[in-house]
């Protein structure tokens, strides 16, 4: 595997930060990574594994190592698949669909590869990986070992995971097993189903998902963005139901962590829907996504890509906190942390 230096990342994430990466690499087998690990121990530097680039933001360039990881592999059997971590994440739920291999369907067109997955535990339209999941290897990055974890090491949470909160393991491939349940509660779904006269199945839902998403969302092609830029907040039982009262009408969901807020609803109803700063603003299409589209030239004027978008992070935080009395916790890594 060849070690690069001083390589433009500006093409490598959905937002389109621009950055150098000090070394960079593409790792596509577990004895990669683990020369990859040694590479970086070696020279005493850090680690950034880059997947798709779809939940990352740039904001320095990065001294150290990126891994980018093309481990390939896409077995899809009605008992289990496995997944190389360079897989695309949608190409296998299409995949999976059309041999009628049900349970993925509503995480269709999620951007990204399948080893960044349990990241952050993708989910979407009720279904999260964890529903989904096996297991996972990874190279621990530290001393090269390769580890097997199950579900419980993992420590999965409403789009978070053990992966998230360390920077420790570059994932190679991941085990899921299908399911024949049909998740229909999101009105989304619903509602296109009825509209087009379809019956609930996997394939429909499939055909929902990837409609209502290409209709809701702004094309990353296009306008740069990271996909929803924070978490939906979860509040106590207690808070949900001050803040119901409070605000009738106000989308919360009863889980077992507590009450499901909307940050998109808080974020719209704070009235910050096409707030700028600089290069960045809040999507005029959906309130929870932050768009690169600015002219370029205003970066000069106005500090840094990366200034800019910490000011507008901040202004949306503060004014969802000083109107609701919620925090809201960003969602994609932000690199430097
Ligand atoms: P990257 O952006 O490359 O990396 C994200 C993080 O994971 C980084 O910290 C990186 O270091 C780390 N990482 C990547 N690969 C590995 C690996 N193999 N081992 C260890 N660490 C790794 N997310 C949802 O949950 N649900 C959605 O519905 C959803 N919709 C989105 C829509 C849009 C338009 C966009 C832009 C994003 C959306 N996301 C969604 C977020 C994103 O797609 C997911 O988090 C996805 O899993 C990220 O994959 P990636 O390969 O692009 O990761
Ligand atoms: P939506 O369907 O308009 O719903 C708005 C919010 O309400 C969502 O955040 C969702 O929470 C929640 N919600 C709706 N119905 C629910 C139910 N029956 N039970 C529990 N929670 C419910 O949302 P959207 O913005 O169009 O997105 C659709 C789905 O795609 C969501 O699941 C969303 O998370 C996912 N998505 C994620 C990203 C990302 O980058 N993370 C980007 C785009 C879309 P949840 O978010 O917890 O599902």
């Amino acid at each position: 595997m060849q070690f690069l230096q001083n390589i433009s990342l500006d093409a490598s994430t959905s937002l389109k930060m621009p950055a150098t990466a000090a070394w960079y690499c593409e790792a596509s087998s577990v004895e990669d990574v683990q020369e990859a690990a040694v590479f970086a121990r070696d020279k005493d530097i850090d680690v950034l594994v880059l997947g798709g680039g779809s939940n990352l933001v740039l904001g320095s360039d990065v001294p150290g190592l990126v891994l980018a990881n093309r481990v390939a592999g896409c077995e899809i059997n009605t008992d289990q698949s496995v997944l190389g971590a360079g897989e695309n994440w949608h190409d296998f739920v299409s995949k999976a669909v059309r041999k009628e291999i049900g349970g993925f369907e509503n995480l269709a067109l999620i951007p990204g590869n399948a080893g960044a997955a349990p990241m952050q535990n993708i989910g979407a339209y009720g279904v999260e990986l964890r529903d989904r999941f096996i297991s996972l290897q990874a190279v621990n990055l530290s001393n090269g070992e390769l580890v097997t974890f199950d579900p419980d090491a993992c420590q999965f949470g409403y789009r978070d995971s053990l992966f998230k909160q360390s920077r420790d393991w570059c994932i190679t491939s991941i085990t899921l097993h299908p399911s024949n349940e049909l998740r229909l509660e999101y009105p989304g779904i619903r509602s296109y189903l009825d509209q087009h006269q379809l019956e609930p199945s996997h394939e429909n839902i499939f055909r929902a998902v990837c409609d209502v998403r290409k209709s809701k969302l702004p094309d990353s092609a296009s306008h740069p963005n990271a996909g929803s830029f924070f978490k939906n907040p979860i509040v106590s039982l207690h808070r949900g139901e001050e803040f119901s009262r409070r605000h009738p009408g106000a989308p919360a969901y009863i889980d077992s962590q507590g009450v499901k807020l909307s940050a998109a609803w808080l974020i719209d109803q704070a009235g910050l829907k096409g707030l700028r700063e600089g290069e960045f603003s809040v999507s005029d299409q959906h309130a929870l996504v932050i768009v690169r589209d600015g002219a370029r030239g205003m970066a000069k004027q106005q500090g840094s890509s990366f200034e800019q978008l910490n000011r507008l992070i901040q202004r949306i935080k503060d004014k969802v906190l000083e109107l609701f009395g919620v925090e809201l916790e960003v969602e994609p890594t932000i690199y430097p942390d």
